[in-house]
């Protein structure tokens, strides 16, 4: 099946089982905001707690911290979004459509690296065993010429980003003859630039002055803090601060679902080290949040390190964490030395000193940071785009079945086990809820006496339950109950008084966590 038509199918699943809405559905949605059904913000919660422990309760020198979405607008002058935040949009005249340049031309340089690829899958099959990749990449007629393509227009982008040239960009698009995906047309207009910050107004009287802003990072937040937590906690270098919470980007292309939302959340760390140490603490945040993602289990090979070309104004390195979504390897996690910009930054618009007394070194000096910034919306599509399975399972009487099975890894699945009476009768609905009276308190249990056990098996695939507990007429006689797993559909039959142990060491974070 084509990867857009498993998407397509992820949306659909999505809502049908209670994990994505589109937002205000009744008014027929608002484009690229979306709600979290029950099942979704139990993952969600999951998620965060993941990246929670994973900074505040693992380290020491992590602290947290909730800042407000609204700031004082000066805070955005200072981190350079009222000036900078931008992104250079064009429209095609014949559709209307408005689509980012960069994103047009970079889409066009993937479309010519699959024309390569295409060369290399039929070469493959032409020559056989005998066939060498890079022999036939460096000689091939068709890939030169693909590849120069790629290199001339990948060098005259990145001069046009360099430099702000919206004039080069365009004609980079009209050059290549990049048509417009919905008329098909090159009728375009100058390519402008837009800021992404939503603006509202403080207070009764509406004026330019009372003008602020909805935060699009949570990150500043936390650089306004440092001083109020490096103080109040005693902190000594190095150590960070970490964040979850909602940003807001008026974004022109938003499409791809949860990829880009107008409102989404954030899990920023902020780290403070000493000047000269960031090249050290870069590799270790890297290393550390690419752990973090493998723990989980979803396949290592999906994940790849992109390195920055063009580096944000403020940022000494910079590399992104891609992971290999339905559709291509996009970023997921953004891993940045921003160098001592934020806070010289906020130093100099507010001027008040945001420095730290070296002890060691008898010194005061503005730190200089480490960011790790992921999107909680993303993690939640990149783990559900892989867990959703569509499975054909051989009965006993030979015929087919089918299942559609989400594999959330079970330390973050919502619900962690169901509890199914085989029949409604003969006390076995008594010994189940008797059974979820006891676990409720460490796990999410759902019960669940309608329909056949086998229906019933297929429902908490589709919501992505790792276990289903039975609960037959042996369980009275004998205490025991049967426990199937959602993957491997094997099932075990084990005492009652073992349940929660068993379950524990199942569904732990602690597993993740250890492997970090
Ligand atoms: P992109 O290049 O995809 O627009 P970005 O480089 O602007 O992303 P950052 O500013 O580095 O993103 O933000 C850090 C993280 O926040 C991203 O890696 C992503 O997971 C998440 N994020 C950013 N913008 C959005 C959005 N519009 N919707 C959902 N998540 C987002």
């Amino acid at each position: 099946m084509a990867q857009e038509e498993v998407f397509k199918k992820l949306i659909a699943h999505s809502k049908e089982y209670g994990y994505i809405f589109p937002s205000s559905e009744i008014y027929d949605g608002l484009s690229a905001v979306y709600d979290y059904g029950q099942y979704g913000v139990e993952l969600k919660k999951n998620i965060k707690e993941y990246w929670w422990n994973s900074m505040v309760l693992l380290n020491e020198n992590i602290v947290g911290l909730d800042s407000s979405i609204f700031m004082h607008p000066t805070v955005w002058k200072a981190s350079g979004h009222v000036g900078a935040f931008n992104d250079p949009l064009i429209d095609n005249k014949d559709s209307k459509k408005r689509y980012r340049a960069d994103v047009l031309i970079e889409e066009y340089r993937e479309k010519l690296a699959a024309k390569i690829e295409k060369e290399v899958t039929k070469a493959k099959k032409r020559f056989g065993d005998s066939f060498d990749r890079e022999q036939f990449v460096a000689t091939n007629g068709r890939v030169l010429g693909y590849q120069k393509q790629i290199d001339e227009l990948t060098q005259r982008f990145q001069t046009a980003l360099e430099n702000d040239d919206l004039v080069e960009l365009k004609q980079i698009i009209v050059d290549a003859g990049i048509v417009c995906p919905v008329s098909g047309s090159k009728n375009w207009t100058d390519v402008r630039q837009f800021n992404l910050m939503f603006e509202t107004k403080l207070g009764s009287v509406s004026s330019d002055a009372n003008t602020i802003y909805l935060r699009p990072e949570t990150a500043q937040g936390i650089f306004v803090n440092f001083l109020n937590v490096q103080k109040s906690g005693r902190m000594k270098l190095p150590f960070g601060i970490a964040q979850i919470g909602k940003a807001f980007r008026n974004e022109i292309v938003a499409r791809q679902f949860i990829f880009r939302m107008r409102e989404f959340e954030q899990m920023e760390m902020q780290f403070f080290v000493r000047p000269g140490d960031e090249m050290k603490w870069f590799k270790h945040w890297k290393e550390k949040r690419m752990n973090w993602h493998k723990a989980m289990g979803l396949g290592e090979e999906k994940y790849r390190y992109h390195d920055h070309d063009k580096l944000a104004h403020y940022a000494n390195a910079a590399t992104d964490i891609e992971f290999k979504f339905p559709f291509g390897f996009k970023e997921v996690e953004g891993i940045h030395s921003r160098t001592d910009f934020d806070l010289s930054s906020h130093q100099e618009f507010s001027g008040k000193k945001l420095q730290y007394f070296d002890a060691e070194l008898n010194k005061n000096y503005v730190p200089y940071v480490i960011e790790t910034s992921i999107g909680v919306d993303r993690t939640f599509l990149m783990i559900l785009a892989n867990s959703y399975t569509e499975e054909k399972i051989e009965k006993e009487n030979g015929k087919i079945d089918e299942r559609v099975v989400l594999k959330i890894p079970a330390a973050l699945a919502p619900v962690k086990l169901a509890v199914l009476p085989l029949v409604k009768k003969d006390g076995l609905p008594e010994a189940a809820k008797s059974i979820i009276n006891d676990l409720k308190f460490d796990f999410n249990c759902q019960y669940d006496e309608k329909d056949s056990i086998g229906r019933r098996y297929r429902r908490q695939d589709a919501i992505g339950t790792p276990f289903c507990i039975t609960i037959d007429h042996e369980t009275i006689e004998s205490q025991t109950v049967t426990i199937r797993d959602r993957d491997t559909m094997n099932q075990e039959r084990v005492p009652i008084s073992e349940l929660r142990t068993i379950l524990s060491e199942k569904v732990s974070m602690r597993k993740l966590l250890e492997a970090i």
